[in-house]
């Protein structure tokens, strides 16, 4: 069966003193995650070692950073690689976020190799894609995130896309208040689905766990999570209150 997961994408927000004061209310909380449910927190770079720290103790819960480096390692002034990650025990990484995309130009064939190096070094990519408005717009959806897979996933062996989640973000949805319908989350998943079934076979698609992000809340996140093909989300903006992650961690 395949994982339900909450991330929890803390962005570039928050002191050192504010995550630590997060992280322990939503332990606090006293969820009690059933089996095959995870929770990830991904902070920035500084405050990962103290997350890790907090979550290690708590099966479940998990800690991911938000970005890394295409190379293994060498000259590259204020970038951070997989190896360090790792070296520090982070589980996942964030990797093709729309804001990388937008705002640091990331392809989708710079993310084929973050993701290699990422896998390299045991770190678990949590690969985003999803459509600007214009594409929603044009309906030209399927296409575009179609595009996304292929040309980011689909040089993975069967074995390396097991360590593989995916997060449907459309671009559209994303800090804007504007969620997409269940249905609308629903059709791109079992799209996304189909296209890794015919890819990998059947068995690697229905072992691959697709989150959706798009303005996820307390109020939305039990009807999208309810979709056969949405198996939790990736959690901006409400990620950020303890009560209302802990809210929709509870709707896995
Ligand atoms: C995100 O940035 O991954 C995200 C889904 O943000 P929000 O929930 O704030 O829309």
């Amino acid at each position: 069966m395949r994982k339900k997961i909450a991330a929890a994408n803390w962005k570039m927000n928050l002191t050192l003193a504010q995550g630590e004061q997060l992280i322990n209310d939503i332990l606090q909380a006293g969820i009690k995650l059933q089996e095959g449910q995870e929770v990830v927190v991904a902070t920035p770079f500084p405050y990962l070692l103290k997350a890790k720290a907090l979550l290690k103790n708590y099966p479940g819960f998990y800690v991911a950073a938000q970005n890394c480096y295409s190379e293994k390692s060498g000259a590259y002034t204020g970038e951070v690689s997989a190896e360090m990650l790792q070296s520090i025990g982070v589980d996942y990484v964030i990797l093709g976020h729309s804001e990388r995309r937008e705002y640091f130009q990331e392809s989708n064939a710079m993310l084929a190799k973050k993701i290699d190096v990422a896998l390299a070094y045991g770190i678990k990519p949590i690969f985003c894609c999803g459509e600007p408005l214009e594409i929603r717009k044009a309906e030209t959806q399927n296409a575009y995130v179609a595009k996304q897979l292929e040309e980011s996933l689909y040089h993975l062996t069967a074995e390396q896309l097991k360590q593989v989640v995916i997060a449907y973000e459309p671009i559209w949805a994303i800090g804007t208040g504007l969620t997409a319908s269940a249905q609308q989350a629903q059709d791109m998943h079992a799209y996304i689905r189909a296209q890794i079934a015919e890819k990998y076979g059947r068995e690697a698609a229905l072992g691959l766990s697709i989150l959706y992000g798009g303005s996820a809340k307390p109020g939305n996140a039990g009807e999208l999570f309810a979709c056969p093909d949405v198996d939790g989300g990736l959690i901006g903006g409400a990620s950020l209150v303890a009560a209302d992650f802990t809210a929709i961690i509870s709707k896995l």
